[in-house]
């Protein structure tokens, strides 16, 4: 028997994010190709003396913005794993790399890290395909999240279908000061769209992206993304607009609003590109801090796992 599991996850991008009508679910359809990025969050689940309950504590980036509470999406994973064959007494140690609130689905990896711990902590076995179904229901990402590499999202984006992708894509991202709340963000678009009485259609990714993702052609690709949040995230967070353009005029071959924001992602040609482009996003002092990363990256995976006995 396992006593301690230690779970590696990745940020993710959107590569393409179509938003659709909003549903009587409360929630939008969307079409988007997510890509996870090596932006990571560690999560180490201990089995604790029964009767202690689920504790957590977190260290890393943007720790004073993370519940540690029962609102905190791995406490959440792990609760929803009790009725699976889980346990209900865990230490959870959280280090987090993926900005909070950044729109790289942070909260969503730790999710889908503690089902994939407490799936092997406990030897149930279960499978990406059923993780994903839990994970489904604490949040749209929490499938892909599970999965990694480029994939589609469809439904409210928790359908996942790994897309066929070549070569490996150079990202600079661009953090923000503070974060956004998606909710939010998906309010504004649909204020943005009522206000203009436009018709919204059901979503669709664009072929344009998919064949120059089949085709491995980063240039083709930077030219492709797309994200409907976008505007409604820059009305928001007026700075994010010239943010994107000033990746621009460094020479990106790309710029985008990662998923709701504020994080903004810029497509380099390779890593000497993306330094020069991190060097001058940095010197716009419009970001509280640049990252460079690499995608497709890695889904959910056991990097440790140990008996204490
Ligand atoms: P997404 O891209 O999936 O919409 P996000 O990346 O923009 O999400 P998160 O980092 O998941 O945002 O954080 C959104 C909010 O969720 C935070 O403000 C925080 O209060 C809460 N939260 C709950 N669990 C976590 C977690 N494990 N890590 C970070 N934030 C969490």
């Amino acid at each position: 028997m396992l006593d301690s599991v230690t779970v590696r996850v990745s940020g993710k991008v959107n590569l393409a994010l179509n938003v659709g009508p909003l549903r009587e679910d409360g929630y939008h359809s969307l079409a988007t190709v997510f890509q996870a990025v090596s932006i990571y969050d560690d999560l180490t689940v201990t089995a604790a003396a029964p009767g202690s309950g689920i504790r957590l504590t977190v260290t890393g980036e943007g720790v004073g913005a993370v519940p540690t509470d029962s609102s905190n999406l791995a406490v959440r994973a792990v609760e929803a794993m009790v009725q699976h064959g889980g346990i209900s007494d865990a230490v959870l140690s959280l280090n987090k790399g993926i900005p909070v609130a950044g729109g790289m689905a942070g909260g969503s990896a730790d999710a889908a890290g503690a089902l994939l711990a407490i799936d092997t902590l406990c030897e149930l076995n279960l499978g990406r395909e059923n993780l994903s179904e839990i994970g489904a229901e604490l949040g749209s990402d929490v499938p892909f999240c599970l999965y990694g590499g480029t994939a589609l999202g469809t439904d409210r984006g928790n359908v996942i279908t790994p897309a066929l992708v070549r070569g490996d894509y150079y990202w600079v991202l661009a953090l923000a000061e503070e974060g956004l709340s998606t909710p939010e963000v998906f309010r504004r678009v649909d204020y943005i769209r009522d206000l203009a009485d436009v018709l919204v259609e059901d979503p669709k990714v664009p072929d344009a992206l998919m064949s120059a993702l089949l085709a491995g052609d980063a240039q083709l690709v930077g030219k492709a993304l797309s994200n409907d949040l976008q505007r409604a995230a820059t009305h928001l967070r007026p700075s994010l607009d010239q943010l994107l353009r000033s990746g621009q005029d460094a020479g990106a071959l790309g710029s985008i609003v990662s998923g709701s924001g504020p994080t903004c992602a810029f497509l380099a040609r390779d890593n000497i590109h993306a330094l020069d482009i991190a060097v001058a996003l940095t010197s716009t002092g419009l970001c509280r801090t640049v990252k460079r990363a690499t995608g497709p990256a890695f889904g959910a995976t056991v990097i440790d796992a140990r008996s204490i006995a």
